[in-house]
């Protein structure tokens, strides 16, 4: 049993079964414990690698999006240029590289990261050295100014609710102990559910999720764009109304039970897009690989190649492939742009 196996263990014997959501923020925000508060997870060495880590192009497309959507909104500054839950900071240090290029950029862009890990924050503060960012704990945390935001595999890592539709209404999947060892079960049945498109129009025997802290951090950042303009960009896996257990473990690349080993295994579930993308005035809404595209990344990496020969250009066109190909990345994976009622339309969506 883990360390933090056994303080759970102890927590549900004294006041009983947990929520999944409580399972999940344990597992990965412990203070001492938890997954991201205690280590960096990526690459090779870890347990998962994410798009900016596979591949430079992610982060420059996307950077150059941004700074175009900045530059169809009238240039405004200063402005927020802002992450949530950069991990190694590779997405950012690849976006500030690519748009260097862009009169005025930077120089009205005050770079904002939102991050709970002090771990990574170290990790970021060594990659970002030279461009001065800030840390905020909170959404809520960033400055009031025109916002213009990315947040790559963040919701997936947000805790989720899950429920069970039976023949005598929803319960709750819960955390609990049988023979002294954590265990799904069942609630009993409850009063009221969420309120969402997913959970109203669930068939009999269902099991659906709910993200609640996904749908707070998403109005959040939708208000701040409303007020202040900008544009967000949200790209993670999942997909429009989906239904059925998603939450998974990764543990050194591999899938892992859920429970088997608290505070040492990522644990994320899929994203619904469909009530977070209800929380935006405007959105647009496509898989990773029909946008990577329309940003051109054929074009880039056909550039890139042009200087790797042998092995780095094999691992060039692996990582190309990765990122879109529908049987890799590119459909599982989708993004969602918010912004505000009656502004430009978010570049690489059709
Ligand atoms: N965007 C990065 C990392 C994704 S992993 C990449 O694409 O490589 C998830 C990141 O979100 C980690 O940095 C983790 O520490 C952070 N995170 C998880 N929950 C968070 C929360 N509630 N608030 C802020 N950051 C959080």
């Amino acid at each position: 049993m883990t360390p933090l196996a056994r303080l759970l263990v102890q927590r549900i014997r004294e006041t009983g079964p947990i929520t999944v959501a409580d399972y999940m923020a344990e597992c990965l925000l412990h203070p001492v414990h938890g997954y991201y508060t205690t280590r960096d997870p990526f690459g090779a060495a870890g347990d998962f690698t994410t798009a900016p880590e596979i591949s430079q192009m992610f982060g420059e497309l996307l950077g150059l999006a941004l700074a175009q959507a900045w530059l169809d909104r009238g240039s405004p500054a200063p402005f927020t240029l802002a992450e949530l839950g950069p991990g190694r900071g590779t997405l950012m240090a690849d976006i500030l590289r690519a748009t260097r290029a862009v009169p005025g950029f930077q120089a009205a862009a005050r770079i904002a990261l939102v991050e709970v890990s002090p771990h990574l924050r170290q990790v970021q503060a060594a990659t970002l050295s030279g461009h001065a960012p800030e840390w905020v704990d909170r959404i809520e945390d960033l400055p009031d100014r025109p916002l213009f935001l990315i947040a790559n595999e963040f919701l997936d890592a947000l805790p989720i609710r899950q429920f069970q539709h039976g023949p005598d209404g929803w319960q709750e999947r819960l955390v609990g102990l049988r023979d002294g060892a954590l265990t799904f079960g069942l609630s009993d049945p409850l009063p009221q559910v969420p309120d969402t498109p997913a959970l109203r129009h669930a068939p009999e025997g269902a099991l659906v999720e709910d993200n609640l802290t996904a749908r707070i951090a998403v109005a959040e950042v939708s208000t701040r764009i409303a007020r202040h303009g900008g544009v967000a960009y949200w790209i993670d896996y999942g997909g429009w109304r989906s239904q059925g257990d998603t939450l998974q473990a990764l543990r050194q690349h591999k899938p892992d039970d859920p429970l088997a080993h608290p505070g040492k295994a990522d644990l994320t579930a899929h994203v619904d897009f469909e009530p977070l993308a209800a929380l935006a005035q405007a959105f647009a809404y496509d898989t990773q690989g029909a946008v990577l595209t329309r940003l051109g990344i054929d074009t880039r990496a056909e550039r890139l190649s042009r200087n790797l020969t042998g092995a780095a250009l094999e691992s060039h066109r692996a990582a190309h492939r990765r990122l879109t190909a529908p049987t890799e990345m590119g459909s599982v994976f989708k993004m969602l742009a918010i912004t505000s009622a009656g502004s430009p339309p978010p570049p690489g969506f059709a």
